[in-house]
């Protein structure tokens, strides 16, 4: 990296800058090379002025929030990697349940937080990992709903370099996927309109929701969550099983014996291995069932392309 450029950052934005950072240190997959450059800003507006300065120099630029849904690569990223999960992230509780959420604010965290304040409607959505971001991307939820049930708005950096506040009603959500997949802006907040609610029950609401994934999930190996979306009419991990994956290795990567749609890191895994895994999963799926299984998770680019809006 360029030492006037590194300098530049270092003197105008207030937030964590680490250099060659192992990606695997930021990814729940625990995989990854290391990051030309890693910048976490503080909170919104240093992660605007960031990505408006690295943009206008050029610069590759990934975003991830937690990275609990993207395989980063074995060879790291050129540029920079803009993380947005920030101790410093904020949310701003208004009136009547309106709240203002930073884009790097962990989602968990908002939900609980909210909660203590008597405020509900998104507590079947505890313990997804990542940031408030990032599940306005993959509209992260469960079968009992999707973080964009309760959005009012989202507070954009687009392509073209202007700020926009669009309400939900401009906005697409589907399963696991959003009007943000397809634009690339940069999410910088968002308004969520919430729902009064007794803070004793949100907060046994949100132990309940806990205890049951620890009992489907391996959370007690590294992983993204589910590799594949749901088929239409089906379920990712039932094909998964009765095409006889569970287990399958390659490498430190395994298909877990718990959930099929679930690949962990049980020690050493590399993104090569997770790939070659997916590959082969999605092969013996596709041969049984004829059903060629849509990847949810997102490989990181190596060499990201530079934006020219
Ligand atoms: C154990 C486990 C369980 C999981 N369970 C669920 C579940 O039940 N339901 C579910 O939906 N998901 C689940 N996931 C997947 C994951 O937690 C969600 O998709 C989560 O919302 C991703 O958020 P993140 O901040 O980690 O995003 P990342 O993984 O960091 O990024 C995801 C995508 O969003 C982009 N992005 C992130 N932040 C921004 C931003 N501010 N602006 C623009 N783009 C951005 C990234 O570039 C990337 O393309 C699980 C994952 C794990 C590890």
């Amino acid at each position: 990296m360029n030492q006037e450029l590194l300098e530049y950052i270092r003197n105008n934005i207030r937030g964590l800058i680490l250099e060659s950072e192992p990606l695997r240190n930021f990814t729940s997959f625990r995989v990854g090379g290391a990051a030309e450059l890693l910048v976490i800003p503080d909170d919104s507006l240093e992660l605007e002025k960031a990505y408006r300065f690295l943009k206008g120099k050029g610069i590759p630029v990934t975003v991830v929030g937690g990275g609990s849904n993207v395989i980063a690569p074995d060879g790291g990223i050129e540029g920079v990697v803009l993380c947005t999960r920030s101790r410093k992230a904020r949310v701003e509780f208004r009136e009547n349940g309106m709240v203002g959420v930073d884009a790097g604010v962990p989602l968990d965290d908002f939900i609980r937080g909210a909660a203590h304040r008597g405020w509900g409607g998104l507590g079947a959505l505890a313990g997804i990992p990542g940031t408030v971001g990032g599940a306005l991307v993959m509209n992260a939820g469960t079968g009992e709903g999707n973080v964009s049930d309760r959005l009012e708005n989202v507070r954009v950096l687009t392509g073209g370099d202007e700020v926009r506040v669009l309400d939900k009603s401009q906005l697409v959500f589907g399963y696991r996927t959003s009007t943000f997949r397809n634009t690339g802006w940069l999410i910088l907040s968002a308004d969520f309109q919430l729902i009064p609610s007794e803070r004793e029950e949100t907060l046994e609401e949100i132990d309940r929701v806990w205890k049951s994934r620890a009992e489907k999930f391996p959370l007690e190996w590294p992983s993204a969550g589910s590799v594949f979306k749901r088929p239409e009419g089906d379920y990712a991990g039932r094909l998964i099983e009765e095409a006889g994956c569970k287990g399958m290795r390659v490498g430190g990567a395994r298909v877990s014996e718990k959930h099929g749609n679930f690949i962990v890191n049980d020690g050493g895994a590399t993104s090569s291995d997770i790939l070659e895994l997916i590959d082969r999963v999605r092969d013996r799926v596709r041969k049984k069932y004829g059903i060629n299984l849509e990847l949810e998770q997102i490989p990181l680019l190596s060499k990201p392309r530079v934006k020219r809006d």
